[in-house]
């Protein structure tokens, strides 16, 4: 990490708990590579701050008092944040949730770089979607990121897997007024998730099951993925382990795998290249992560 001195302008999240974040590793590794080459130009750095629920109107006001330049969100503030924004993105507001929260000259901006993080290695695949299935595992928050994403890729159907038939239906409803167009979005409990694979094109676990330490678990029966169709994607937006067991059997069927890690990277670089302005290093992001977590 380069020297912090009294101009280095400061970047953060809040969370609490906020210990387990990596977004410290991600971001300070790409703000060393950048000021490796650009010097003071990128005199940045990134801080985890603990605040408890009760405490983030006053945290917020103590980023507003030492200049914080920009702030991650993560639980339990997800939501309550926007009360002390001036700006929400018409994502962010669709999503239900900000993750990324910029200074303006009035006051705070905030989006959600969520739903750009999981596109991004969809994007860089170079698929046609128009006329394609989605099928996301879980409808929780994470879940909600989805189907924006998949809206925005031009997924003609979103059908969303949940095991509780009320939870669905408030999920499904909260769409209506969403200020960005969701694709024709169904709901199905597992039971039924036989009947809509075989017409499932991009298959995303946006549940637990699977994660460190439960590593044999999986949401999906190998038997079962069989039914998806040649080329199908299956996406786990799990990072730990990497990769799951549901991404090595898609992958023993002749499914394209993508993990979670690519995504928690893309939507740190989204949200560093809003504060920074300037393109940021990626592969540094990516690598740090890698190499913290073990899996290089
Ligand atoms: P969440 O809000 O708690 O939602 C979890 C969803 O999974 C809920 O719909 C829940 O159903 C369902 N679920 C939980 N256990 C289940 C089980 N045993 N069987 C079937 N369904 C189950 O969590 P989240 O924030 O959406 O996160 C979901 C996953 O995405 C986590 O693994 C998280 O690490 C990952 N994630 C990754 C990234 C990334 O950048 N890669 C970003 C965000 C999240 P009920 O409501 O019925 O409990």
């Amino acid at each position: 990490m380069q020297a912090i001195t009294g101009k280095t302008k400061l970047l953060g999240v809040i969370g609490h708990p906020v210990e387990h974040s990596l977004s410290p590793v991600m971001h300070n590794a790409a703000i060393a590579a950048l000021s490796a080459t650009e010097g003071e130009q990128v005199d940045y750095v990134y801080l985890p701050f603990p605040v408890k629920p009760e405490g983030l109107s006053a945290a917020v006001a103590g980023f507003e008092a030492v200049g914080l330049c920009g702030f991650n969100i993560t639980i339990p503030h997800k939501q309550s944040i926007v009360a002390f924004l001036d700006e929400v993105s018409p994502v962010a507001r669709a999503v239900g949730a900000v993750n990324t929260v910029w200074r303006t000259p009035t006051g705070w901006a905030g989006t959600n770089t969520d739903v750009e993080g999981f596109l991004a290695p969809l994007r860089a695949r170079d698929r046609p979607w128009k006329g394609t299935q989605a099928t996301i595992l879980g409808a929780g928050g994470a879940a909600r990121a989805i189907v924006a994403g998949c809206a925005e890729l031009g997924c003609e159907a979103i059908v969303v897997v949940g095991r509780d038939r009320a939870k669905l239906d408030i999920f499904a409803r909260s769409w209506a007024e969403s200020p960005i167009a969701i694709a024709p979005l169904s709901t199905r409990l597992w039971e039924d998730l036989p009947a809509v694979l075989a017409q499932t094109d991009l298959l995303v676990n946006a549940t637990p099951v699977g994660m460190h330490p439960q590593v044999d678990r999986t949401p999906v029966e190998a038997s079962l993925l069989a039914q998806l169709p040649a080329e199908a994607i299956v996406y786990d937006l799990i990072y730990t382990p990497n990769p799951t067991r549901l991404l090595r059997e898609a992958r023993q069927v002749g499914a394209v795998a993508i993990d979670g890690l690519e995504m928690l990277v893309q939507q740190g670089a989204a949200a560093l290249q809003l504060w920074l302005n300037r393109p940021v290093p990626v592969d540094v992001m990516r690598r740090s992560l890698q190499e913290h977590l073990g899996s290089i």
